[in-house]
């Protein structure tokens, strides 16, 4: 089975974003990043698919030559093989998955994992955008996944309950949190992913239709208010929730 994960990184949650000199960017100076979350999920999915199934998973991510050190995590966790693609050179939505279907194109995979959204941009586009340019059916916020006989059944959780799916593949699996649990790299697999090929592919002549005109960042937080102490502070505490902070 060909399986591919489509993963981004994103600032970790501990760096301290700033806005760029352009204000329209945020300043990458001092900036470490993670994997973004849902993609770690996705990952995980490819490999338990993969080592249920047989096969291989490619990751591909469309950024920088500076991300290829966190794709290796992906490699770490049991990808085989990975492919990097410069960014066209105004990335908006469409020009990511554009980047992505094109190399996906090539790989014919029978799955395409995805994760639910970027932690930073939270834009909820590329999956659907991919699935489309493919003419793949996809299934959305997906919490459960298996393939049985050349058929892919997917449970997505909504606020109304659970939604089991069916569909052939090949079939693009957007996936949510609690799907699985991503497993833990050691020593021993990263030095394995270093010697996994990746293939860093020149940026595809995309153009973006959506620009990004300015960023800011949100207002700062204002400091806390004590209203008392103990049991007598609960009557005060109710009130401003339900009259100043709306909240009841
Ligand atoms: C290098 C880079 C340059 C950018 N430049 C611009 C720009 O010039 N103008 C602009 O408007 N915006 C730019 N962006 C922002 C970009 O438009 C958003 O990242 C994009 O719209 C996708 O939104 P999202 O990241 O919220 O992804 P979502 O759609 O929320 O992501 C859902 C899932 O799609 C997959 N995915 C998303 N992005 C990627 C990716 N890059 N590679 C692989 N898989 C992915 C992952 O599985 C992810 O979990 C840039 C982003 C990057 C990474």
């Amino acid at each position: 089975m060909k399986i591919a994960v489509c993963v981004r990184r994103t600032p970790s949650t501990e760096t301290k974003i700033g806005i760029g000199g352009d204000g329209r960017s945020i300043d990458p100076s001092g900036v470490s990043y993670i994997l973004n979350p849902y993609d770690e999920f996705a990952i995980e999915e490819a490999v338990r698919t993969k080592e249920a199934h047989g096969g291989e998973v490619v990751a591909i991510t469309v950024d920088g030559a500076d991300a290829s050190k966190d794709i290796k995590k992906a490699l770490a966790m049991g990808v085989d093989t990975a492919i990097r693609i410069d960014p066209p050179a105004d990335a908006d939505s469409a020009a990511i998955a554009g980047a992505l279907a094109e190399a996906l194109r090539d790989v014919g995979p029978d799955i395409v994992f995805c994760g639910k959204m970027a932690v930073d941009e939270q834009d909820f586009q590329v999956p659907l955008r991919v699935a489309t340019m493919l003419e793949m059916p996809a299934v959305t916020f997906v919490t459960k996944f298996e393939v049985n006989d050349g058929t892919a059944r997917a449970t997505a959780e909504t606020e109304l309950g659970q939604t089991v799916y069916e569909s052939p593949l090949p079939v693009l699996v957007a996936v949510e949190k609690g799907i699985n649990e991503p497993r833990k790299t050691g020593i021993k697999d990263i030095m394995a992913a270093k010697k996994k090929p990746l293939d860093e592919r020149a940026a595809p002549a995309i153009a973006a239709k959506v620009a990004v005109t300015k960023l800011e960042l949100p207002p700062e937080k204002q400091g806390g208010k004590i209203v008392g102490e103990g049991v007598d502070a609960v009557p005060e505490l109710l009130r401003l929730l339900r009259e100043e902070a709306k909240a009841l």
